[in-house]
């Protein structure tokens, strides 16, 4: 019995065997529910062990997933979840987009201002740009100023729609850092729409999406540039904002 309770998997077993036609001495009959008692606590002392754990596990793969200054996900997090947002879209043939964006001239804005204000214009830009998605929409600092967005259940155009959106909402406000310092800020930003040529990892349609962000820098930046598959409709073509 006890080889057969193993097998199924038990953690921790009793025996308790009253043979009826004995006459128990009520000693024996103490001392049996007292090893069950023990018994019973060891089991839950093991269950509140292992719930411990599993709570300091959720907790490290929070910490090893976020990116401490914009409590975005960051780029481990990007590669782990990019893979498999692409195998969601595919096995339920739903379009996928994503946006890949950087803060334009950031480099001067540290200059100007030092980098502790750098790090707060960051922080209030990507406060502003998650109050600005969708609930499908998940954003990584993807290293530096540099952020991607994953579109989940989104086509290109409704890609550029969500773009345009987060370009407009970081020029037309500045960031207030304080009562005397308030920081204009602009973004440029690429768009890239999951294809059948994509490879599984997602390496090609980030590279597509960061081709068109380097368009974006390179024409001007603060616009929004979308991948040459949406060039067939006019209105939204690699527009700039
Ligand atoms: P571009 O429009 O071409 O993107 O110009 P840029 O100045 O934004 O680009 P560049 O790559 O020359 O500079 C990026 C700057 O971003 C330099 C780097 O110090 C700054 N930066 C990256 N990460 C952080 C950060 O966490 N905090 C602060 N304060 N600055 C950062
Ligand atoms: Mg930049
Ligand atoms: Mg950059």
């Amino acid at each position: 019995m006890t080889a057969a309770a193993l097998k199924q998997g038990v953690d921790a077993y009793i025996w308790h065997v009253i043979d009826e036609k004995i006459d128990h001495s009520l000693t024996e009959l103490t001392a049996n529910h007292g090893l069950i008692l023990a018994q019973l606590t060891v089991g839950l002392r093991k269950a509140q062990k292992y719930r411990d754990l599993i709570r300091t596990n959720d907790m490290l793969s929070a910490i090893a997933l976020a990116d401490s200054l914009t409590e975005l996900n960051n780029r481990r997090a990007l590669e782990w979840d990019l893979p498999r947002q692409i195998k969601k879209a595919r096995t339920q043939k739903t379009p996928m987009s994503l946006i890949i964006l950087d803060v334009d001239h950031f480099k001067k804005v540290n200059d100007t201002h030092g980098h502790l204000i750098g790090d707060r214009v960051l922080q209030l830009l990507c406060k502003r740009l998650r109050h600005n998605l969708r609930c499908q929409d998940t954003a990584f600092r993807y290293g530096g100023e540099e952020f991607v967005i994953i579109l989940a259940n989104t086509t290109g155009e409704e890609a550029l729609v969500v773009a345009r959106r987060l370009n407009r909402v970081v020029c037309e406000e500045p960031f207030s850092i304080s009562n005397k310092l308030t920081i204009n800020v602009t973004i440029s930003l690429g768009i890239g729409c999951l294809q059948a040529e994509d490879d599984e990892q997602g390496v090609s349609l980030l590279h597509h999406a960061d081709q068109c962000l380097l368009q974006a820098k390179t024409t001007g930046r603060n616009r929004v540039i979308a991948s040459n598959y949406l060039s067939h409709i006019p209105h939204l073509n690699a527009v700039s904002s």
